[in-house]
């Protein structure tokens, strides 16, 4: 990318008012029908602008067409029924009612490669698309088919590179594979997740990005993170495995977080996208401190492979905090920019 420091938001953003219930998670939608595609199509259009007005340089979709960044996907895929629900305990933190794997899954149909072209007709600027990771996908679904994560996870991979494809054709610069649950199963990592998520990568022209955070600021995560100690080192077992992977980029959490910035220097040479926006703190930071959190990363990772993002999604947030948040990543960045250039 041309640019120096780089801005994007790394998922979703809050939706409008119209569409789901504000500051809830997961909320499910106002509308139904053709009026449900007409107010996601307009919720694209209005995140898109709202990222460009605050001046980021990548815009993502802000997740304004889907409900669930796991499910919403799961929906549109054969083999899985979402009428027989389990209960099963999610990245090993919290119990949740999930569909079942009845069968061979495949994807019958592109999921959101048409929301990617209304995307593409609204900017001129790079495009990010995220997509759930393979172990993050069967970590939010009961298994009666398969009876092996690894396999049930190969699946999914293929699928994600079938979507990830047609995402690119449709115009998409950048797509994302959102593995939250790399923090969580460490030696599933290394024996077969930075594998299979190589193999969802395989083939694409765009940059790829795996975002490995500490999830959204809801009561079982931060009750969770406050469990961690005092340093945060689940990086250390993951960054050596992606640094030797063919994945481009691996965005990860630092602002308000307890993970040693010194921890991104095992990903030498990779780019990465770097949270100095807390998305588990309504409050909005100051450009000063955006600028603080960037600079501490200078001596771990080169100044024209840093970009500057939000920790993770801003979904449950109000819009006005989230519009705020974009606002102070990208004075942030300019002001680390201008001391960069001497200026
Ligand atoms: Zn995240």
């Amino acid at each position: 990318m041309s640019i120096l420091l780089p801005t994007s938001i790394v998922g979703s953003l809050p939706k409008p008012s119209w569409l789901a219930e504000p500051e809830t998670l997961w909320s499910p939608w106002k509308l139904e029908g053709a009026e449900l595609d007409e107010g996601r199509r307009d919720a694209l259009h209005l995140a898109a602008a709202e990222q460009a007005l605050a001046g980021l340089d990548i815009i993502a979709d802000g997740e304004q067409t889907r409900q669930h960044f796991v499910t919403t996907f799961i929906e549109h895929l054969s083999g899985v029924d979402f009428a027989r629900r389990e209960t099963v305990r999610i990245r090993d933190r919290y119990d949740a009612s999930v569909p079942t794997v009845v069968g061979p899954v495949g994807r019958e149909r592109p999921v959101f490669v048409d929301d990617a072209a209304t995307l593409r007709a609204l900017t001129d600027r790079p495009l990010k698309w995220a997509l759930p990771g393979p172990m993050t996908m069967i970590d939010t679904l009961h298994d009666a088919h398969y009876g092996s994560r690894e396999e049930l996870a190969r699946e999914f991979a293929a699928i994600l590179n079938q979507e990830a494809r047609e995402l690119e054709a449709a115009g998409v610069d950048i797509i994302q594979f959102d593995e939250p649950a790399f923090n969580v199963f460490l030696d599933d990592v290394r024996s077969w997740g930075v594998e299979v998520l190589e193999r969802a990568a395989e083939g694409l022209r765009a940059e790829t990005v795996v975002h490995i955070c500490y999830g959204y600021g809801i009561k079982a995560n931060t009750d969770w993170k406050a469990t961690l100690g005092p340093q945060w080192r689940q990086y250390e077992e993951t960054f050596p495995l992606l640094r030797a992977s063919s994945i481009d980029t691996v965005s990860l959490e630092s602002r308000g977080s307890r993970v040693p910035v010194e921890l991104v220097e095992l990903l030498r040479g990779k780019t990465v996208m770097l949270g100095a926006i807390d998305v588990a703190d309504p409050r909005i930071e100051t450009p000063q401190e955006v600028a603080d959190t960037l600079r501490a990363a200078l001596d771990v990772v080169d100044a024209d492979l840093l970009r500057p993002s939000t920790n993770c999604g801003m979904a449950p947030l109000a819009r006005t905090v989230a519009q705020g948040k974009m606002r102070a990543l990208v004075a942030g960045t300019e002001l680390l920019r201008a001391e960069l250039s001497g200026s």
